[in-house]
This record gives C-alpha cells, structure tokens and sequence, in this order.
C-alpha cells in the first residue's frame, strides 16, 4: 500500500490535504480515486490508514482513520559524512535513510571542496527513501557544519566511529567491543583526512577508529559499507 510523509498531525478523522506534487502523484501516477487507502505517517504519531475522503478539482483531501502502526524509532544513529560531489552526496543521504541514520550532518573538513548543498533536495530524498522503506520517521538533514565546531558542541555520551583509511581497528570487533548506545560514524572526504585532524580525532575519549578493510573506498561506499557494519554489529539488523 502506499505510503505517504506528511507534516500533519493524525488522528482519527484528522483531514488533511496532501502538497500538489502529492495529490498529483497520488491520482495521476497512481490512479487512486475517491475512497483509496493509503498509510500516512508524519515522525510522531506512528502509521494511519487513510482515504481519499475528497477529489477536488484542485487538489484531494485525504481523511486518517485508524492507527495501523505505533511511532518507534531505529537506533539513535547519526551519519557526519564531508561534502563530496553533489550526486555522491545525494546517493550517501538516501542510502544513509535506508539504512536506518537519524540524522545527517554534512561536514567541512580542510579538504573538501564543496561548500553548499541543496537542502530541499536532500529534504526530499529522505522522505522519498522514508517512505520506500517502511520507516516511521525522516532522518534530519542538518546545514554543513565544520568538523570542528562539530567535534567543540559534541555529547560525550554518543561514541563515534571514525573511519580512517589510514588505519584504524578492525571493525566489526571494535564496535562490538565498545557496544550498543547512541553512535555516530565519520566519514572523510575524497582527500582523506588531514594529520591535524586524525591527531584531534584520535585523542577524543569518545572515538573508537575503525578501517574498513585494505582498500581505500570512495566515499559513498565508505559510508554505506560502515552503515552495514554498524547495524550488523549494533543495531536493528538482529531481528
Ligand atoms: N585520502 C584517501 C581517500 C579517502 S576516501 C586516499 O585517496 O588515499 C574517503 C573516506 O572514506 C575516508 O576519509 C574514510 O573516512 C573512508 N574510507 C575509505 N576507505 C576506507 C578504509 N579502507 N578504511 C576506513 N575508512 C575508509
């Protein structure tokens, strides 16, 4: 059935109607029509069954019936990946909400190249990728942030597993070692971290470094190779 992200809240009876990119998506490309069913779910009020209680002319109006699903959460799981290009980036935040990240921190570190990111494309992702997988929440995607101020503002209670190419624990070990809790993992940019910052990174009580293997992977494949690991040896995956 389809699933639908929407700001609302939900109650039973709530309506609500949908963004015109929605309803056009719901009665064009999806053919549904007065009476559908469909799953809404908004990140707080777990999963309604709903209908399509209106067809308008301009636009639906959707009604929430019952409650099919309580509101849970995946892991407390962040993801601090350094900008890289636009497209990597784009795939690292839909894989990143596949795979069960809370929130995304886009990151500046002496090496990246890349400044901005379009938010509302990465808004959209999310939600898209929320909404394909059954999730009951959209992970956040912050403003980039430098790792610096990032490391400065951190909570010491959630570990950080720093993937360093240039060497690092074996992984799966490491993580199962320091255990379950709130986590979040580091990913470089294509540059690879600077001496500075693996010198910082490593003195920090909270990180727990980690190679992922012998080869030295792009990017994108870093962070979906050690979102797997993680949820392997941590996370959700034991079910
Ligand atoms: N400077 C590197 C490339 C960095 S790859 C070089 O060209 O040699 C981008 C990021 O992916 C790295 O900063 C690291 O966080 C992660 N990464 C890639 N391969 C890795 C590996 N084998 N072990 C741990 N982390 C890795």
């Amino acid at each position: 059935m389809i699933r639908l992200y929407v700001r609302a809240d939900l109650a039973p009876g709530t309506t609500l109607t949908p963004t015109p990119e929605q309803a056009r998506y719901l009665t064009g490309v999806m053919r549904l029509f007065l009476g559908s069913e469909l799953l809404l779910f908004n990140g707080r009020d777990g999963e309604w069954r709903a209908t399509i209680a209106e067809v308008l002319k301009r636009g639906i109006v959707l009604r929430a019936e019952e409650q099919v699903r309580p509101q849970a959460f995946g892991p407390d799981l962040e993801l601090i990946v350094a900008l890289v290009k636009k497209s990597r980036v784009e795939t690292i935040v839909e894989k990143a909400a596949e795979l069960g990240v809370r929130r995304v921190r886009p990151t500046l570190t002496r090496r990246t190249n890349v400044e901005k990111v379009r938010l509302d494309r990465l808004d959209a992702i999310t939600e898209e990728a929320a909404e394909q997988t059954g999730r009951l929440d959209v992970p956040a995607v912050d403003d980039p942030a430098r790792l610096d101020a990032i490391l400065d503002g951190w909570d010491p209670a959630r570990r950080l597993m720093f993937c360093d190419e240039t060497g690092g624990a074996p992984a799966f070990a490491a993580l199962t070692a320091a255990g379950p809790g709130p986590w979040a993992i580091l990913i470089g940019p294509e540059g690879g971290f600077a001496p500075e910052e693996r010198e910082r990174l490593l003195g920090l009580p909270f990180t727990t470094a980690v190679s992922l293997g012998p080869r030295i992977l792009r990017a994108d494949t870093a962070a979906i190779a050690a979102l797997t690991l993680w949820q392997a040896a941590l996370g959700d995956w034991d079910r």
